[in-house]
């Protein structure tokens, strides 16, 4: 039930992923009332057929927001290997082929790299588009640079975490929720929208 003495505006997370989710309200919880789509009502799986993070992330927000009408947020994310020509990229949650089996994925990205010396660079980006009835969208970026592993470490995270080593020299599986919240990909593309708030007087 909606808190009557909450005063934060609401804004939908326009995902079913509920790490996204919760990364989101760890992420700006104490500026708006973080709401999942399933806390909304809403039960989808919106069709992602953008060419880029940018525009599939656009899309998922648009469309909580028109079927709510209400604030919504999105991210599209994914990850990008740079000995596998930037893949799997926006095809990151079906890179095995089915969506959303990380277990899969990783195994896929491992067998893909064989015999990739290290350091197998690659970076995590989440484009990050906030829709608001009546304004224009605010869509940014955020990027963290990495590598890929040989074999998974830590058993935190998901997708790709335990294969992507991060500037602190751990696995995105093995640091805690407040670390990754504190230097990752979302983080800073959330930071960049609210960058873009503020230069527009809205923050
Ligand atoms: P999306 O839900 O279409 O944006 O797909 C994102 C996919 O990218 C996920 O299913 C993961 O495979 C990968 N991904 C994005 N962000 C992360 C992260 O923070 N950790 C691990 N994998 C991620």
């Amino acid at each position: 039930m909606r808190d009557p003495h909450n005063t934060r505006p609401r804004l939908i997370v326009a995902s079913n992923n509920p790490h996204k989710v919760r990364e989101f309200a760890a992420i700006l919880g104490k500026r708006f009332e973080i709401v999942s789509m399933r806390d909304a009502g809403m039960d989808v799986d919106i069709e992602e057929n953008g060419s880029t993070f940018e525009e599939n992330a656009l899309i998922k927000a648009q469309y909580v927001m028109d079927a709510s009408g209400c604030a919504a947020i999105a991210d599209d994310s994914g990850l990008e290997v740079d000995a596998l020509g930037g893949a799997p990229g926006i095809y990151s949650a079906r890179y095995c082929g089915r969506h959303g089996d990380d277990e899969a994925n990783n195994d896929r990205l491992l067998h893909n790299l064989l015999g990739v010396p290290a350091p197998r660079t690659a970076r995590y980006v989440a484009a990050i588009a906030l829709v608001r009835p009546g304004r224009m969208p605010v869509v940014r970026r955020g990027v963290c640079e990495g590598e890929i592993l040989t074999e998974r470490r830590g058993n935190g995270g998901f997708g790709y975490d335990p294969l992507f080593l991060c500037e602190t020299g751990e696995t995105f599986a093995e640091i805690s929720p407040q670390v990754k919240n504190a230097i990752s990909h979302r983080r800073r593309g959330i930071e960049a929208v609210l960058a873009a708030l503020e230069e527009e007087g809205q923050a």
